[in-house]
């Protein structure tokens, strides 16, 4: 299939094909990557002879459910036991372009760089040739900085290379060469802005930054509301992966959830089975490139903890959405099929103001999951029943799943130190 590239407002024609055009693609790419990979990565080769799966029984994303998730954990070992790739490696060394190296450590070859996995995504964030984008990200060993770097080439703008640190060198250069885009975490450029100001600049007024873009940090809305608002600056996010080698979803000018990038198959998964979910529901992100074929990652979990929306997006993509990142899949547990992830939790309750404490507990009634709110307040006076309408609504609306009861329990019942969910099931 021959992509077209860079028209408008799209980096290629993949972003807008029709549901069934992906589904193809996926489908073919797919069982290309996994022949290639079994046939030159031994490790691949000795996962499915032992799962008892042959490559071509792999022929769609559906089939990938009975390959075994490999983990960040799984990656480390098998790399120190079968030094330097541990058995990943699959085309000749010698064809290795660089080498990553990120935390475990775990090695990781790149062959030449295919750049615009990150390159659709500054794309879509609005780069164009006449910006000048500092990139604050690091460019030592691991591959955010020379990646970005590459990519922001490709859409056109001026890269300057700044990497980590020096804030106030940051400050001036930003100042004297007039940039235009940042690419750093949001909160580092918080902290460009709150400094500048603290240097007696006008950030509005002395700066010219109007776009910013970063990843690997989930920002808050109330940072990106001062940032988009109050300093002008308009604001784009990406969800990256190191070891499968980048950017896997971004957002378009929307921001209403993270498009999936084409070169990956990525599906949302129950942590315990590996069984795919569907939309809506909460679950493992778990990621296979497709777009190369230096090393055999087949089915690499995240765990990160995410869902995802089929919906039509407005801006013209079709497709499916990352609604971000709500946790770890080590902070989940089940409730009735659903995940209830703590950090998510956490957010939806202790954004009630009058709540000082909770907690919440899973148990087991018959064949039901029961799913009780435990709750401390900050005043004792307030209206409860309406506190409970509205958390309910809200913990629903956010977790999916339904809270079976509200407890009030009385000040410092709960310990200050304690788990976000217990599970108080008893398996038999
Ligand atoms: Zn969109």
């Amino acid at each position: 299939m021959a992509v077209k590239q860079k028209s408008g407002e799209y980096y290629d024609d993949l972003e807008i094909m029709s549901p069934e055009a992906r589904v193809k693609y996926l489908n073919e790419r797919l069982s290309r990557t996994v022949r290639h990979a079994y046939r030159h990565a031994p490790v691949v080769k000795l996962t499915f002879d032992k799962a008892g799966i042959s490559p071509s029984q792999i022929r769609t994303v559906k089939d990938l459910e009975r390959v075994p998730i490999l983990r960040k954990t799984d990656l480390i070992e098998l790399q120190r036991a079968s030094p330097p790739y541990g058995g990943f490696l699959a085309i000749p060394p010698e064809d290795i372009d660089r080498v990553f190296i990120s935390p475990g450590p775990v090695y990781e070859p790149i062959q030449h760089p295919r750049i615009h996995w990150f390159a659709k995504a500054f794309w879509a964030a609005g780069f164009r040739k006449g910006d000048v984008v500092i990139n604050t990200f690091t460019y030592h060993m691991s591959p955010a900085g020379i990646l970005f770097h590459e990519a922001i080439r490709d859409c056109g703008a001026t890269v300057v290379v700044a990497g980590t640190g020096n804030t106030e060198i940051q400050i001036q250069t930003m100042r004297d060469l007039k940039v235009t885009g940042f690419v750093g975490t949001p909160t580092y450029l918080m902290t460009v802005i709150k400094r500048a100001e603290e240097l007696g600049h006008n950030f509005q007024k002395d700066f010219s930054v109007r776009r910013a873009w970063w990843t690997g940090e989930m920002v808050t809305p109330s940072t990106r509301k001062i940032l988009e608002e109050e300093y002008r600056i308009h604001t784009s996010q990406a969800y990256a992966v190191t070891e499968p080698g980048g950017a896997i979803a971004y957002e378009c000018h929307r921001k209403s959830g993270m498009h999936f990038m084409d070169e990956y198959v990525l599906e949302i998964v129950d942590p315990e089975t590996g069984k795919q979910l569907g939309p809506g529901e909460t679950g493992e992100i778990v990621v296979t490139p497709i777009h190369n074929k230096v090393w055999g990652l087949i089915r690499f979990g995240t765990g990160d903890m995410s869902s995802y929306v089929t919906e039509r997006c407005p801006c013209g993509r079709t497709a499916p959405r990352l609604t971000g990142i709500v946790g770890r899949a080590g902070d989940a547990v089940k409730v009735r099929g659903m995940f209830v992830v703590a950090r998510q939790a956490q957010e939806v309750v202790l954004g009630f103001e009058a709540v000082s404490r909770f907690q919440l507990a899973v148990s087991r009634t018959g064949e039901r999951d029961e799913l009780t709110l435990k709750l401390e307040l900050k005043n004792e006076n307030i209206d409860r029943a309406k506190l409970s309408a509205e958390l309910n609504q809200k913990f629903q609306e956010l977790c999916r799943v339904k809270l079976d009861r509200i407890e009030f329990v009385s000040k410092d019942t709960l310990p200050e130190k304690r788990q976000v969910i217990v599970d108080q099931r008893m398996w038999k």
